[in-house]
């Protein structure tokens, strides 16, 4: 069977910043440029980014790239490459300037300069003390990028295919990628992307998990297509819990809000991690914090009746600040807390926010398969990839400044490899669409088969009590056994709505599809990786005088690879030798 075929220079998958800012280096370079979206671009989970984007501007205190290098190879717990976080620090001035020309409305100092505010993690002079280095828009950075990016994208005459859903990538007999397969959500109507290049930028898939501060829509689409495409996903065991999600509800608190003074107390009102972070102590990494969270909760510390939470205290700043700097977190606290925090303590718990792991690429964008060759015609950027710069353990804003300088980077390799192309199209398989026509035929006849939503909460609650904040050896077995029956539920998912238009219970069985793989490599990875390292924090793997924090880098510093093909796991290297400056060795961190 045949489908409509539309022919352009490159397409895009995902229209979050990491996309938009693609398609702004290549539709300014005059390539014929689709960007699919399965929501408005500007409903994108970028929108929903509250504290900041980093760089090393030094606006209100001396700061340097070298420093926001060395912060985030150690923030990654040594497993970051090292020749793409130097990229990546080296370029976040330009990328963040650049974006203040797009018309980016951030915050100013009283001199007119950027407003900065400090961010966990992010130390001056190689690890002293906390600087000012994420730049913001109150606390709705996201939401102004996201804007200002897509205006910029406008201008330059994007073509935008907005509540399309890819399905599955096309892929030759030679390991090319020739484009997606693709699904318009209105019509029902399935339709082939023919591209030299494509460029993966679907974000994250925070719910694989049942407690998430990620949009609905973050379901790893771009994962799943890749890795049905037999291309690996790295580093899956990687998930970062962020410490404050509203507790019952998860939806985040910045931790500008720590930045901004914000204090973490246990029942007894003491600040807790004076204990666990003395020279950092709230402002700690999100590992750190989230670990010493639930340490209280676990120890018996935690408030409520049911002691299930600590709280974030404002309470000591001044009101017109709340109001000013973070008014987005106030409105969430009184919605979804029913607590004004000028007046009383915000309750919150870890929650899963953010996947270190993706799609192998370099810091050009270029997707790497198994073998370390590149995969002709095919990028990614943004959470869906993994450069890998935020290695074991993200850092707070680092994330935005990823989707600004891979997003572009990808967009600027696209434009070189395309010059190095064929002018004419090479041609699609004859058989290019048959797995994802079956798929959808599977689907469309499925008799007596599983119910979507409950397949999917027990996923979401398989990977919460198994491979959370804090693993555990047999929790780990346990769990693979189980994600493995719940895949096979998976495959025989029924949807009882066939109608064409708008058929929502279809999407959600094929973002399922998407969703299991995620689940899978990540419940696999994290059962094979027997060490503690960053989010990685297994029982089995304890802090002793041989292996400080249970890291063991003798066996384990080096990436997963994960094929879904047999579920098989292989590893690689991490690259330790930047681009310009010298290694930074392997240390224990503490913070
Ligand atoms: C609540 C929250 C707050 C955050 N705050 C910060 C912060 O302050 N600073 C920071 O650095 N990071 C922050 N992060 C992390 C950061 O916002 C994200 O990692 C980042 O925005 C992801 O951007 P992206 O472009 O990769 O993907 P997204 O913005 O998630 O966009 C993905 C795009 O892909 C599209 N898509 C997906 N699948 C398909 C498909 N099958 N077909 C077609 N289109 C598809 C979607 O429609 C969407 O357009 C936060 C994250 C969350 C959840």
């Amino acid at each position: 069977m045949s489908i409509p075929v539309r022919k352009f220079d490159a397409v895009i998958v995902g229209a979050g910043g990491a996309g938009l800012r693609a398609a702004i280096q290549l539709s300014e370079a005059g390539l014929k440029t689709a960007v699919l979206s399965k929501v408005f671009p500007t409903r994108s989970h970028t929108v929903a980014a509250q504290g900041g984007v980093s760089a090393s501007l030094g606006n209100s205190e001396e700061d340097h790239w070298h420093w926001h290098m060395y912060d985030t190879v150690k923030g990654s717990d040594w497993l970051g490459d090292q020749d793409a976080i130097e990229f990546m620090c080296r370029k976040a001035p330009e990328v963040v300037v650049e974006l203040e020309h797009f018309g980016m409305p951030f915050d100013r100092t009283d001199e007119g300069k950027i407003y900065q505010r400090p961010f966990g993690g992010h130390m001056s002079n190689f690890g002293e003390k906390p600087v000012r280095r994420a730049c913001a828009a109150a606390d709705r950075t996201g939401h102004a990028m996201l804007h200002a990016l897509y205006q910029r994208n406008v201008k330059a005459n994007t073509q935008f295919f907005v509540e399309w859903m890819a399905l599955d990538l096309i892929r030759d007999e030679d390991g090319q990628v020739l484009g997606v397969i693709a699904l318009e959500m209105e019509t029902g109507e399935v339709v082939a992307f023919h591209a030299k290049a494509t460029v993966f930028a679907t974000g994250g898939a925070g719910r694989i998990f049942y407690s998430s501060t990620n949009a609905f829509i973050n379901t790893g689409d771009g994962l799943g297509m890749a890795a049905r495409a037999g291309i690996p996903l790295e580093d899956m065991e990687f998930w970062q819990f962020h410490p404050t999600g509203v507790a019952g509800a998860g939806v985040l608190i910045t931790e500008g809000v720590r930045g901004e003074g914000g204090i973490l107390r246990n029942a007894a009102g003491e600040r807790f991690m004076e204990r666990y972070a003395p020279n950092a102590k709230d402002l700690a990494s999100r590992d750190v914090v989230s670990r010493a969270m639930v340490t209280e909760i676990n120890e018996g510390r935690g408030c409520g009746p049911n002691k299930d939470f600590v709280t974030l205290d404002i309470t000591h700043l001044d009101p017109a600040t709340i109001m000013k700097r973070l008014p987005g977190i106030r409105e969430i606290s009184i919605q979804f807390a029913g607590i004004d925090p000028i007046k009383a303590p915000i309750p919150v718990v870890p929650t899963c926010h953010y996947q270190m792991g993706g799609i192998p690429t370099n810091y050009k964008g270029q997707v790497i398969n198994e073998n370390g060759s590149t995969v002709t015609g095919f990028y990614a950027a943004g959470e869906c990839a993994c450069a890998s710069v935020h290695g074991a353990n993200r850092l707070g804003t680092n994330s935005l400044l990823d989707l600004l300088v891979f997003g572009k980077s990808s967009g600027d390799t696209v434009i070189e490899d395309m010059a190095k192309m064929p002018k004419t199209h090479k041609e699609l398989p004859a058989n290019f669409a048959d797995k994802t026509l079956a798929r959808l035929a599977r689907l469309e006849n499925q008799k007596n088969g599983s119910n979507v939503h409950e397949t999917r909460l027990a996923m979401q609650r398989t990977m919460q009590n198994h491979c959370g904040v804090f693993r555990f050896k047999d929790k780990l077995e346990e769990g693979v056994q189980k994600i493995l029956e719940i895949e096979k539920q998976v495959a025989i998912t029924e949807i009882k709505d066939k109608s064409k238009v708008w058929n929502t219970a279809r999407v959600e069985a094929l973002e399922l599809d998407n969703l299991i793989e995620v689940a899978k490599s990540t419940m696999i990875c994290a059962n094979a990786r027997k060490e503690s390292r960053g989010a990685h924090v297994r029982d089995d793997a304890p802090d002793t005088a041989e292996f400080p924090n249970g890291r063991n880098d003798k066996e384990w510093h080096k990436h997963t690879l994960w094929q879904r093909d047999g579920n098989k796991l292989s590893y690689k290297p991490v690259n330790m030798t930047p681009l310009s400056v010298e290694t930074i060795a392997l240390k224990t961190r503490s913070y």
